[in-house]
């Protein structure tokens, strides 16, 4: 493939998170605002030291023509979980949480197309933990509703941060530096993602997403402790290889083990399950069974078309 090839397919996974669209509401301070009023002033802590913590959600239409949020309630409490690692105070209820949710994605949504929205708290006064005063803060992009394509997978020379500096197991965006020089470095050499290792020099995750692989049929994912966010998207996967009989573990995974796995792929809430061509140049299984299987499976519980009763979605009407 050319280097024009692979970058236009970078650009098109790129645009997934629709950097580019500015909808036309934002939630924030409690109420609807229009996109280009959503802002932050420069002196607070949200902009000064990146303050904030986030959770990445993923709403699709459902075949009863609701729309449905993926593992809403499991969003909620790790966002509170991050909040509370940063002793930023988080005091909206689940009820609460959802109605801007559904406030905002309701006011946003357009048929065929199903969203992505960001829920993020940002910390909008206070002083080096001091007086802390957190926004809630709620932004959505429309997606497109196609299957990933399989990606190029590299491994980055940058680093996931030890537990002891910045943890994983947090969710703020300053913990997407390393992920961001990563996707730098990954595009240059026509990676359209790539995975950090962590302190030890074994597998933490990918730039945005879990890495899972397969070996003798069976999946492997590393566990939290080796630098992985606590994903809700690798524990849906999971249940499901459960019920379709496919063997799940968690355990540390090296680099080399990485390369010669039989089959990977990459999971998160907006990365889905993408499945993985190549990695480090290394081609793959054009037809990874395993990973195929459960991809079909993952696909079929979000969308509705064959419910898994692990795959709790919250369902509004678009009225
Ligand atoms: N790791 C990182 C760094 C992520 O940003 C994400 C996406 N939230 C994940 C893993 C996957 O987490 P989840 O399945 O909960 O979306």
């Amino acid at each position: 493939m050319g280097g024009q090839d692979v970058r236009s397919r970078i650009n098109s996974q790129e645009a997934k998170v629709m950097q580019l669209q500015r909808p036309k509401f934002v939630y924030m301070g409690g109420r609807l605002r229009p996109w280009d009023e959503a802002t932050l002033h420069v002196g607070c802590e949200a902009v000064t030291r990146g303050l904030n913590v986030f959770e990445g959600l993923k709403g699709y239409w459902q075949p009863d023509g609701s729309f449905g949020i993926v593992k809403l309630r499991q969003h909620y409490e790790r966002l509170r979980r991050s909040a509370r690692l940063l002793h930023i105070p988080f005091n909206q209820t689940y009820d609460e949480y959802v109605k801007a949710v559904r406030d905002l994605m309701g006011a946003l949504l357009e048929p065929d197309r199903d969203m992505w929205a960001r829920t993020t708290l940002y910390v909008i006064e206070g002083h080096w933990g001091e007086n802390t005063v957190a926004d809630l803060v709620v932004t959505a992009y429309h997606q497109n509703k196609q299957i990933p394509q399989s990606i190029n997978l590299g491994v980055s020379s940058w680093r996931r941060s030890a537990d002891v500096s910045l943890p994983a197991r947090i969710k703020t965006s300053t913990n997407y530096q390393a992920g961001r020089l990563a996707r730098i470095e990954g595009r240059a050499r026509g990676c359209e993602d790539m995975v950090l290792l962590n302190q030890w020099g074994r597998v933490a995750e990918a730039t945005g997403s879990c890495v899972l692989i397969v070996r003798d049929g069976a999946v492997y994912t590393p566990p939290a402790t080796e630098g992985a966010l606590e994903s809700i998207t690798v524990d849906i996967v999971e249940a499901l290889a459960h019920s379709l009989g496919i063997d799940f573990f968690r355990r540390p995974i090296d680099r080399t083990e990485l390369l010669v796995a039989d089959e990977i792929a990459i999971c998160g809430t907006l990365a889905e399950v993408t499945l993985i061509r190549e990695v480090e140049g290394l081609p793959l299984h054009k037809e990874p069974p395993v990973l195929r299987a459960l991809q079909d499976r993952y696909f079929q519980a979000v969308k509705g078309t064959m419910p898994h009763p692990f795959v709790e979605l919250s369902c509004f009407s678009a009225s």
